[in-house]
């Protein structure tokens, strides 16, 4: 009788332990970028990339429409800036652009060029659901996944009758020459295509970005639950760049684990709105969305 207890209680810990082991080490989905260092290494220089990303813009001003309105352009670039200051690459030129179109978009193309298309300004409903979309953008750059894209699509011939690019220095090229590979990267769709695991890279390096802005980091779960919801309710509304990510639904369970694992109790402090948002929103502030100002943490 006594040795049976003793061997029921030696299951009991036995089992317990091992569910604890599992829950320990069932893997993040983030573990692997967490000790990534960044650089333009194996990749265009710093300067090329702003070149080309200058030559890319000129195209996307060829196909889209910017917003002009210097308000929203504003509102957009402080909080896009501060973000980049907090970001691993603080010290290039950001340039945040508004997209007048109704899809719900953004994307980032070179050297700190990033896009945020009208129709996913009106899906969100807070400063801190905005800035995560900003600092998912920014970590694109800050992981080099555009000049990734260059370098493969080169490798691969895709881009056709344009020799070493990668690496190669852009420097000895005419502007034409240039211009016509910035079109050739556009109109292929090279650019913004990123692999799965450099979207949640984006994700992740985002998230911190967040957090070092003194946000509030829930705004992120919210943003990927609503983007969870419109791929739901109205799938022909969200843009093929968003569609490409992986599901919004897969990456709110991500943040929320990142959340609970490393960035404890910042999705209940920091901002999640503020008088700016509801002003360039232009609606009423709802009682949830009173602005929560703490001073941001280093
Ligand atoms: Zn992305």
């Amino acid at each position: 009788m006594k040795s049976s207890f003793r061997y029921q209680v030696l299951i009991t810990f036995a089992l317990l332990g091992f569910s604890l082991v599992n829950t320990a080490f069932a893997q993040n989905p983030y573990d692997k970028f967490r000790e990534r260092r960044y650089s333009n290494e194996g990749y265009l220089s710093e300067a090329d990339e702003m070149k080309l990303g200058d030559q890319v813009h000129a195209e996307v001003l060829k196909q889209m429409r910017l917003v002009q309105d210097p308000t929203i352009n504003n509102y957009v670039t402080s909080i896009g800036r501060k973000l980049a200051r907090n970001s691993l690459r603080p010290n290039i030129p950001w340039q945040f652009y508004v997209v007048d179109d109704k899809s719900v978009n953004a994307f980032a193309t070179l050297g700190g060029k990033v896009y945020v298309h009208t129709g996913l300004l009106a899906v969100t409903q807070n400063e801190a659901q905005l800035a995560s979309v900003l600092g998912h953008e920014i970590g694109h750059i800050v992981g080099r996944h555009g000049l990734e894209n260059v370098k493969r699509a080169n490798k691969y011939g895709t881009l056709a009758g344009i020799a070493q690019i990668a690496g190669a220095v852009l420097g000895g090229r005419t502007g034409a020459s240039i211009g016509e590979l910035a079109g050739n990267l556009i109109a292929g769709g090279y650019l913004m295509k990123h692999s799965r695991d450099a979207e949640r890279e984006a994700d992740y390096l985002g998230l911190y970005e967040l957090d070092r802005s003194g946000y509030n980091t829930a705004g992120m779960v919210q943003m990927f639950e609503t983007l969870a919801q419109i791929s739901q309710s109205q799938p022909n509304s969200v843009g093929s760049i968003l569609a490409s990510h992986p599901p919004a639904a897969e990456r709110a369970q991500n943040t929320r684990r990142e959340i609970g694992d490393y960035l404890k109790g910042t999705d209940a402090r920091g901002i999640l709105n503020t008088n700016d948002y509801n002003r360039i929103k232009g609606s009423t502030p709802m009682p949830a969305d009173k602005p929560r100002r703490v001073r941001p943490r280093g």
